[in-house]
C-alpha cells in the first residue's frame, strides 16, 4: 500500500478507559474523508442510516457510508450523542487509544490536531479549483494512473508536484499519529 492511501474504518473494538469525546468531537479526521474513504456498517445498522436520510455508498460492495459522512456537520459528528453507528463508537484510531490509555495527554492530542489541519490547508490550497481534497484521496486510492497522474497536463506538471508534496507531508503526519501501527508498517512498505 502507496502512504497516500488509506484504509477503511476497521470495526475492533477500541480500548475501554478514559471519555474520548473531548478529543473526538474536536477532530472528525475519521467522518471528514480525511483518513478514510468509507465507514462499513454492520447489517442491523443500515436501518439507522437510512433513518437518518442517507443512502449507502453505491461503490462499496458491502454496506458502507461515504465519507466525507453527511452526517458531520458543523465540524462534528451530528448524532454524536443520539446514536451512532457501533462501528464509529467502536473505532479508535492510534491518537485515540493513546489518550485513551494515558500515553498522550489532551494538550498534545490537540497540537496534533491542530497541526493536521494547517497541514491539510496547505493541500487544498494547491488543490484545482472544484477539486475537494476527499475526492482526490479517493481518487488517488482507487485509480492512480501511474504516467499520468491525475493533474498531469504538461502545463500544471509543476503544481501537480507541489500538490503530491503536501499530500504526501499531509499523509505522513497522519500515518504516523492517527494510523493504528498495523496501518503504519503498510503505508510504509513499497
Ligand atoms: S481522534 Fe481519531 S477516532 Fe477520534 S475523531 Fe479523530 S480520527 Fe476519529
Ligand atoms: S455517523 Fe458520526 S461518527 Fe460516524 S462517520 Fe458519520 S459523522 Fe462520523
Amino acid at each position: 500500500m502507496s502512504a497516500l492511501e488509506k484504509p477503511a474504518i476497521s470495526s475492533e473494538d477500541g480500548p475501554p478507559g478514559r471519555d474520548g469525546s473531548p478529543l473526538c468531537l474536536a477532530c472528525g479526521f475519521c467522518c471528514t474523508g480525511l483518513l478514510h474513504a468509507y465507514t462499513p456498517l454492520r447489517a442491523d445498522e443500515v436501518e439507522l442510516v437510512r433513518a437518518h436520510g442517507l443512502s449507502l455508498d453505491p461503490s462499496r460492495p458491502e454496506p458502507s457510508l461515504a465519507q466525507p459522512c453527511a452526517l458531520h456537520r458543523d465540524g462534528r459528528c451530528s448524532i454524536y450523542e443520539t446514536g451512532r453507528p457501533r462501528t464509529c463508537v467502536r473505532y479508535s484510531c492510534a491518537l485515540l487509544t493513546g489518550f485513551l490509555v494515558g500515553t498522550v495527554s489532551l494538550e498534545r492530542t490537540r497540537e496534533i490536531v491542530r497541526r493536521t489541519r494547517e497541514l491539510e490547508v496547505d493541500a487544498v490550497a494547491l488543490l484545482p479549483p472544484g477539486l475537494p481534497l476527499e475526492r482526490l484521496n479517493r481518487e488517488l486510492d482507487e485509480s492512480w494512473q501511474e504516467r499520468e497522474g491525475f493533474l498531469g497536463s504538461p502545463a500544471r506538471r509543476q503544481e501537480h508536484a507541489r500538490l503530491l508534496l503536501a499530500l504526501a507531508i499531509l499523509h505522513r503526519y497522519l500515518a504516523r499519529h492517527f494510523l493504528p501501527a498495523k496501518s503504519k508498517e503498510a503505508a510504509s512498505s513499497p
